[in-house]
């Protein structure tokens, strides 16, 4: 088997399996309650939070974990716009890039649901924000902004410490929340208000995230109860999945230089590889110069989910994209918002990598690549 499919989620690593089985196994206790073994665990936690704030630049008090990366988007975006005086709910402008995750779009059209005026902010052909364009859309009653930091399609980094100015100086009362989920450890720390994580893109279990709340960002909590997370977000604590976590980001942290090298290394590889096939184009920014993990070329003359599908079955796995437009012709979100369309929009494939891969598995998978896409040209309509 090949993966290149480390965007939708990396394979856990061994040392992160065995801490959340001892935590499973051994100190299940529920950290909330009073005996020993709880209050050890509790200071796990606590450590636990100190390594993702490290990682985030922040106060361990202004990481609140969650299950997931989708979770921390809708807290972001609902809990925000909550917390707003009553007057102003329901009202002003919020905006998003055209390219964010559904987590953060479908959160927004439902911001739209309830009055608010919500607007899409457009992108390059690349993927990345258009700084003109974010400045032109900020009005005085912007109440929020979120702009994803590495974009999971295309690969394409947004200067967010640019575009955080930028609002900063133009709405002064905006809130920026970033969609951190494809950059988290590949790329330095942000300024922001608000900033969402997954712990499953990184080598640690489904089923932990967290965000980042800047101190002093109002955010009213999405699920009441019990009060865990400080009250941000009730819910019995996910220890063996926020041990594990902190296990993978240590491991992350601690060779971060040789494990981007790596995957870079793939990346370049495969690319050399692949350019060699005659009508093969790159969706996104150059390839030193967007995010390591992330490659997005088409292949003109086949169908994506054709080419996915009969590379599936050599046991090499990569993805068309949006899995939720993966059907529907001409109708990737995306790359429409970056001007891919046609044919280019049909034959797209993004292979997105991990310190697992190797430059080895680039050439395999480029001679299976090459072998199937001549095999589709064949049946080319004309
Ligand atoms: N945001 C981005 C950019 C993503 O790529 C993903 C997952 O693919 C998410 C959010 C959602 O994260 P999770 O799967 O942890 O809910």
């Amino acid at each position: 088997m090949i993966y290149f499919d480390n965007s939708a989620t990396t394979a856990v690593l061994p040392r992160a399996a065995e801490t959340a089985q001892k935590y499973m196994r051994e100190q299940f206790f529920n950290p909330a309650a009073a005996y020993s073994p709880a209050v050890k665990l509790e200071r796990d936690i606590s450590s636990a939070r100190g390594v993702i704030a490290r990682e985030l630049s922040c106060e361990p008090s202004e990481v609140f974990f969650t299950s997931c990366g989708t979770e921390s988007n809708n807290t972001a975006l609902f809990g925000a716009l909550h917390a707003l005086p009553s007057n102003l709910r329901g009202r002003g402008r919020v905006l998003i890039s055209a390219v964010e995750h559904p987590s953060v779009y479908e959160p927004a059209m439902e911001l739209r649901e309830q009055g608010y005026d919500v607007q899409l902010v457009p992108v390059d052909n690349t993927g990345r924000v258009s700084a003109e364009a974010l400045k032109s859309l900020l009005t005085p009653d912007t109440r929020l902004v979120s702009i994803m930091h590495v974009n999971n399609e295309s690969g394409a980094i947004n200067d967010i410490d640019a575009l955080y100015s930028i609002i900063k100086n133009n709405a002064p009362d905006a809130l920026l929340h970033v969609d951190g989920v494809q950059a988290f450890m590949k790329e330095p720390s942000v300024k922001c208000d608000m900033y969402s994580v997954s712990g499953h893109k990184l080598h640690a279990p489904k089923g932990v995230g967290a965000l980042y709340v800047g101190k002093g960002v109002r955010v009213r909590p999405y699920l009441l109860g019990g009060g865990q997370e400080s009250g941000f977000r009730s819910g019995t604590t996910n220890a063996p999945g926020i041990m594990a976590f902190a296990e993978a980001v240590e491991d992350f942290a601690a060779h971060r230089q040789e494990y981007h090298d790596r995957i870079l290394a793939v990346k370049k590889r495969l690319f050399d590889d692949l350019s060699r096939l005659r009508d093969v184009r790159l969706n996104g920014p150059e390839i030193g110069e967007g995010a390591a993990h992330i490659l997005n070329v088409s292949f003109m003359g086949v169908r994506g989910e054709v080419l996915l599908n009969a590379l599936s079955e050599k046991g090499l796995y990569v993805s068309t994209g949006s899995a939720c437009a993966a059907h529907k012709r001409g109708r990737n979100r995306i790359l429409n918002a970056m001007g891919i369309t046609g044919d280019r929009q049909d034959g797209a494939i993004r292979f997105s990598f991990s310190h697992f891969n190797t430059e080895g598995e680039a050439d395999t998978a480029a001679q299976m690549i090459e072998e199937q896409v001549n095999f589709l040209r064949r049946f080319r309509r004309r």
